[in-house]
């Protein structure tokens, strides 16, 4: 911003107390922001809410150049018993296994199947154990948010949170996603906690033998190469985090092969100790690791690992796939940020959910967009992932080209595609009904139905999170839907 003291935002609560915070880069993006978490307790109260915001400028700017710098907003509280299941009334429970503690909210698909996802954690928790040789006893505090957030899930040193909730529009396999985040936990036990983002990431990458879904790290990398949009090495190791996220992960992941190929699972260990022991800036002592393991140094450690990717061959049919996984990460980021803005990673809290069981929080792990508008984009999301995963480019680009406009253009002019989702989820919603995933059909005897139409995977909303199975017949226009159901539980 060019000035010597940061701007201050103050907010005056309806309640006569001020705050104040200062204006700074926070957030992935490294934007400008004031930021006010957990300030104000709306438990009593009820009506419109008036708020005052003040934008204070440091001394060494004229006032002058702060016009209309107050900002009046009215608030409407609505009641608590409007909110959908399973709020209102939940609170944050556990359950434990060794080496495991699974944090949730009650009434929670994650509480629901605790069970499993208790089994997988500890499964997944022996896999990067073992990889890294590591005997712990101390436990894993896992938190489970009902809401998407990110790509699925983030982590710090003391707890890992993930996102688990039926209607899964972000692709993250859970088990991926909990070795992923196992490894930057783990991974001091090789002193590789002190090396770049772009070997960390990379290391967790592929111990979780991808980045959301099983891949070939290298395979993908060398299609990347063809698609012109490749980054160079330097840029990712200067700063990672703001490059495009998926291809920076899939760079670091098939590094790292490139590493473990050439120089054996124990080279990766003896690189991160060499890095760690030497001295000099974060580049030097790159060079001592990479020289401990008797590879080159940059740049031309990369010249040598980009020969080896071009040697790897990939089908027109996968590089389909490459371009389709991108443009599909890109638009949930651009559907997030457009109704969901808190779930979006580069601009969002990531809450901590441990200070929020500390303080009995849980509406900012709980709460997310409900409506049939946001929730059939939310499906065409999920259904775009399950064709490319089922190796199906084509139909996801048509899916993503429908999503992409409704999403620059609003609804009111969206494709046929989302309008028809969208009728879809209203009809659902209706019978008292909240989808999760859908299955469609043109010809509605492959399912052994007398007209083309969906098989719908719901929630019932009266007995919160039990699923409840659904078909939905297709009218003659394409907003007209006749759901009959639920025929089972699934
Ligand atoms: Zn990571």
């Amino acid at each position: 911003m060019g000035y010597d003291a940061p701007f201050t935002v103050t907010l005056a609560l309806p309640d006569g107390r001020l705050l104040s915070s200062p204006v700074v880069p926070v957030g992935f993006d490294r934007q400008p922001r004031a930021r006010f978490v957990w300030v104000w307790d709306t438990t009593g109260l009820s009506g419109s809410q008036s708020f005052t915001v003040t934008l204070l400028a440091p001394p060494d700017v004229r006032d002058t150049e702060l016009a209309n710098n107050v900002l009046t907003l009215e608030v409407p509280l609505q009641n608590r018993t409007a909110l959908p299941p399973p709020e209102p009334g939940v609170r944050w429970d556990l359950q434990s296994a060794p080496g495991i503690r699974l944090h949730y909210v009650t009434g929670s698909a994650a509480e629901r199947d605790a069970a499993t996802l208790l089994a997988l954690a500890q499964g997944a928790y022996a896999d990067v154990a073992a990889r890294l040789g590591v005997t712990t006893t101390e436990a894993l505090d896992i938190y489970a948010l009902d809401r998407v957030v990110g790509q699925g899930g983030y982590a710090t040193s003391d707890w890992v949170a993930i996102s688990y909730t039926d209607r899964a529009y972000a692709p993250a396999e859970m088990t991926l996603l909990l070795r992923h985040e196992l490894t930057h936990r783990l991974d001091s036990a090789w002193e590789c906690d002190a090396l770049p983002a772009l070997f960390r990431e990379g290391l967790a990458v592929w111990v979780a033998g991808g980045h959301y879904w099983p891949e070939s790290l290298p395979r993908k990398a060398s299609g990347l190469l063809q698609t012109g949009r490749y980054i160079p090495l330097e840029q990712l190791l200067a700063d990672f985090y703001r490059q495009q996220h998926e291809i920076g992960y899939l760079e670091a992941g098939a590094l790292v092969a490139y590493i473990v190929e050439e120089r054996g699972w124990e080279g990766v260990q003896q690189l991160c100790g060499a890095f760690t022991a030497a001295r000099g800036d974060e580049s030097a002592r790159l060079t001592a690791g990479l020289t401990a393991v008797d590879l080159p140094a940059m740049p031309q450690l990369e010249q040598e690992w980009l020969r080896w990717l071009r040697s790897l061959h990939v089908s027109a049919e996968e590089l389909r796939i490459l371009e389709g996984e991108w443009l599909l990460m890109d638009t949930m980021r651009l559907y997030q940020q457009l109704h969901d803005p808190s779930a979006n990673y580069l601009t969002g809290i990531l809450f901590d959910p441990a200070a929020a069981v500390e303080r009995g929080i849980t509406a900012d792990l709980v709460r997310r967009p409900r409506d049939p508008e946001a929730i059939s984009l939310e499906l065409l999301l999920q259904m775009t992932q399950e064709a490319l995963r089922t190796g199906d480019p084509e139909e996801a680009a048509a899916t993503l080209e429908a999503l992409r406009v409704a999403l620059h253009d609003g609804t009111s002019a969206a494709p046929e595609a989302v309008v028809r989702m969208r009728a879809l989820v209203e009809a659902v919603m209706a019978r008292g009904y909240e989808p999760y995933r859908t299955i469609c059909f043109e010809d509605g005897a492959d399912v052994g139905q007398r007209a083309p139409g969906c098989v719908v995977y719901a929630l019932d909303r009266s007995n919160w999170p039990t699923k409840r199975l659904l078909w939905a017949a297709r009218g003659a226009d394409f907003d007209s839907w006749t759901v009959v159901g639920p025929q089972l539980e699934n």
